[in-house]
């Protein structure tokens, strides 16, 4: 069977060189004569994977020295607790700005742990776009801003990072993280779910500058201590050994390829030709600002709910995968992740015109 252009949300896309280097290092990892996933995580073969990966990690992203780079699990949404029970420890106060459904998750999670506001929000426009800030928007003694910087199920993406003057500012970048480069030194910690855009699910990757760990409450488990996990260098227990194994892998494809300059340009160039077409005719609406648009999770709908059903289905017939919205939004979601080529997107659009033509309203 061939293999089809995949556009799910997450789990999603790998580079194909990476699986089949996956395939070929199977059964026997460098002469060690066993499966990276058969290995202890404190042999010297594993040991050199995560300081490797971690290395890679710091070239491609360009990580300041003074930032700890963890490999940890339990999903993007097991961080909704984690931030505050290491952050919130000043003032008890935390400022979210609402611009999805993850962040309101990120919200409510947090106001088990103290008293949080939401600074700005998106949601009476059905997060169709990003809520503007201004420093004024936070108040002076939180502890930390969160926000969601690229909205995975509405699809859109912050144009702009908040101005949270010395507010340590937090990002949830599950859908976009590795996807273009970012100013890692603007942020006090970024977090993210590796399986959009790094590795299978199952590895939860968190960026942190030094002086915001270790204060963590006595109550936090010992699993979400920030401190604990940098102290043994993301080896406390055992960690989600294959998926880092296999996130070095897309690390050194990206800087094979030239790092996230050139990451960038594709990606750019796949989202523009998408929605160069979709601003091109009326059969299909995009719901999203356009200044707020994702280069990531591109959204869109044709006005008929059985027709966008019917959309999902015939794509599939015809190698196009998992093309149906969020079952909160509906209508139509394409993910054109970091392995998306670009003749996945050539293919949707080609896709898309036979559709409309076919089926008019
Ligand atoms: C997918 C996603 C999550 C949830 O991630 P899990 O790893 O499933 O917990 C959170 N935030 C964003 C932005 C996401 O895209």
């Amino acid at each position: 069977m061939n293999r089809v252009f995949n556009f799910s949300a997450g789990p999603s896309m790998l580079p194909e060189s990476v699986l089949e280097t996956c395939a070929a290092e199977m059964l026997n990892y460098q002469d060690s004569g066993m499966s990276v996933m058969e290995m202890s995580h404190r042999s010297p073969v594993y040991d050199a994977i995560i300081k490797e990966a971690e290395a890679k990690l710091r070239e491609l992203m360009n990580i300041p020295d003074n930032y700890k780079v963890l490999f940890l699990q339990g999903g993007a949404s097991t961080q909704f607790a984690a931030v505050p029970l290491n952050l919130m420890n000043k003032n008890g106060k935390a400022d979210y700005i609402l611009s999805g459904q993850f962040s309101t998750k990120a919200y409510k999670e947090a106001q088990k742990y103290g008293d949080v506001v939401a600074a700005a929000s998106s949601k009476d426009d059905n997060f169709s776009r990003i809520p503007e800030t201004t420093r004024d928007s936070f108040r002076p003694d939180a502890d930390y801003v969160h926000i969601c910087y690229n909205n995975t199920i509405y699809g859109t993406k912050f144009n702009y990072i908040p101005d949270t003057g010395d507010i340590p500012l937090v990002a949830d970048m599950s859908s976009c993280i590795i996807s273009e480069p970012v100013d890692v030194s603007k942020f006090g910690m970024i977090y993210a779910g590796a399986q959009k855009n790094m590795a299978p699910a199952g590895l939860t990757l968190v960026i942190i500058r030094d002086d915001l760990i270790g204060n963590a409450r006595e109550t936090c488990p010992a699993m979400l201590d920030y401190a604990l996990m940098a102290e043994n260098d993301s080896m406390y227990n055992t960690p989600p050994c294959y998926c880092i194994y296999v996130a070095k892998l897309v690390y050194e494809w990206i800087l094979g390829m030239g790092g996230l300059e050139v990451m960038k340009e594709k990606n750019e160039k796949k989202a523009a030709y998408l929605y160069d077409y979709l601003d091109s005719q009326d059969y299909y609406t995009a719901p999203v600002e356009k200044a707020s648009r994702s280069l990531m999770n591109a959204t869109f709908v044709t006005g008929d709910a059985d027709l966008d059903k019917k959309f999902a289905s015939e794509a599939a017939k015809a190698g196009l995968v998992n093309l149906k919205g969020h079952r909160s939004v509906g209508g139509m979601r394409a993910s054109i992740y970091n392995a998306m080529p670009y003749e996945g997107v050539v293919a949707l659009v080609e896709f898309m015109k036979d559709f409309a033509e076919k089926n008019p309203k």
